[in-house]
């Protein structure tokens, strides 16, 4: 990060096409992916791209054959920004696995911006009970930590480990414990310990603790391969561990014994379904979940990105745009 890859250009509004909105942003929060494609730790996937995938706005016009919004509705836009919808995956329900798939941020530009179109049927309606900057992490941190939990399959009032505290973890531990389960946080850092207990969790200790209870489920957010042997280790009998992040270092070897054997399951957690987004941003606002942020001026993105690689963010950061609009 000290490259500061990000440079601020002026470029046209861009104009919605068919399908598409044009969005005014009123703040997009800053993910962990953001920083693992300004690092280079994910390839580009297009030249010159915006980032940020979390955003919250206001439509402003719609293009031809874009019917579920109308301008002047507060959407949001997240990282899944189109599927062919025709595929194997597609057609079973798990778009999420699409290899045709579209991301906010990576091939479409995104939220570091004053406007962006994004696809009508992609962009999400937004629920009441949260404020802009609120509602910008549940787009991303929130969605894919949904999707972690449930791929965690935590049995009703069974035990969860969260391994690494950050957006996305703050948010799936609190629908963990609404939902029954008894939570238990592994970081290494002291302020995300005093988060996680501020919240209501079991236990918050460092990532190489040994828990303190066995867990039914595990879910990994830290971009750690580290600590996968630590928390499958930690596993009950038929408990599942699941990768919620798009990258990890590399994986230590693991003994069978120790870290597999009793029907112990590892997997990971690849995008969401529009499905997993409309479920989630209902669940937040059932469960009246509490999002912790933190503002940075647009013009900041490069210090949001750094200060998340330096583990400096107390819950999300969220980058607040200022455009007043086309008419003053
Ligand atoms: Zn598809
Ligand atoms: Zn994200």
């Amino acid at each position: 990060m000290a490259s500061k890859p990000l440079c601020l250009v002026e470029r046209p509004v861009p104009e919605p096409g068919p399908g598409e909105l044009q969005v005014r942003v009123i703040c997009c929060g800053v993910c962990r992916t953001d920083l693992h494609l300004a690092k280079g730790d994910l390839p580009p996937r297009a030249r010159d791209i915006t980032p940020g995938h979390e955003v919250v706005g206001e439509v402003v016009t719609t293009g031809p054959g874009a019917t579920r919004f109308r301008p002047g509705d507060r959407v949001g836009v997240a990282w899944l920004g189109g599927t062919d919808g025709t595929c194997r995956y597609c057609r079973r329900g798990a778009e999420n696995l699409c290899p045709a798939s579209v991301y906010t941020g990576w091939d479409r530009h995104g939220g570091y911006a004053e406007y962006l179109t994004a696809a009508d049927a992609f962009v999400h309606p937004l629920p009441g009970g949260f404020s802009d900057a609120e509602l910008a992490p549940l787009l991303c941190a929130g969605i894919i930590g949904y999707r972690a939990l449930r791929r965690a399959q935590v049995p009703p009032g069974g035990t969860l480990g969260i391994w690494g505290f950050g957006g996305s973890a703050h948010l799936a531990a609190q629908i963990a414990m609404g939902q029954g389960a008894e939570v238990h946080v592994f970081t290494r850092a002291p302020a995300a310990q005093d988060l996680a207990l501020s919240l209501g969790v079991a236990s918050a200790q460092d990532s190489f603790d040994p828990a303190p209870v066995p867990l039914d489920s595990a879910i990994i957010f830290a971009p750690v391969g580290d600590v996968v042997p630590a928390a499958v280790a930690a596993l009950d009998r038929g408990g599942t561990c699941a990768i919620a992040g798009i990258y990890l270092t590399d994986i230590p070897s693991l003994n069978y014994d120790k870290h597999l054997f009793q029907e112990r399951n590892l997997c990971s957690v690849t995008s969401n379904t529009r499905g997993d987004a409309a479920e989630f941003l209902t669940l937040a606002q059932r469960l009246a979940i509490k999002v912790t942020t933190t503002p940075y001026p647009f013009e900041q993105a490069d210090k949001a990105l750094a200060d998340l690689a330096g583990d400096r963010i107390h819950g999300a950061g969220v980058l607040q745009l200022k455009t007043v609009g086309p008419d003053g």
